[in-house]
């Protein structure tokens, strides 16, 4: 995990890493580290998945 500690804001979300569809048509995308595989494909329309970033709540109470 790793924290901005020079751009800290006052809401309970971090940068997650994410993958994200690249095709333009799908907003589908998906938490990195939930994540097995190394290239994932997207489960709706399967297209090959773009690394990405998104701001979002920490997973702490998931263990799912
Ligand atoms: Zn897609």
């Amino acid at each position: 995990m790793y924290y901005s500690k020079k751009n800290v804001e006052p809401v309970p979300e971090e940068q997650t890493s994410i993958w994200s569809c690249s095709s333009e048509d799908c907003s589908c995308w998906m938490r990195e580290n939930l994540t097995f595989e190394k290239t994932p494909s997207c489960p709706l329309c399967q297209s090959s998945m773009v690394i990405n970033t998104k701001m979002l709540p920490p997973l702490m109470y998931h263990t799912r």
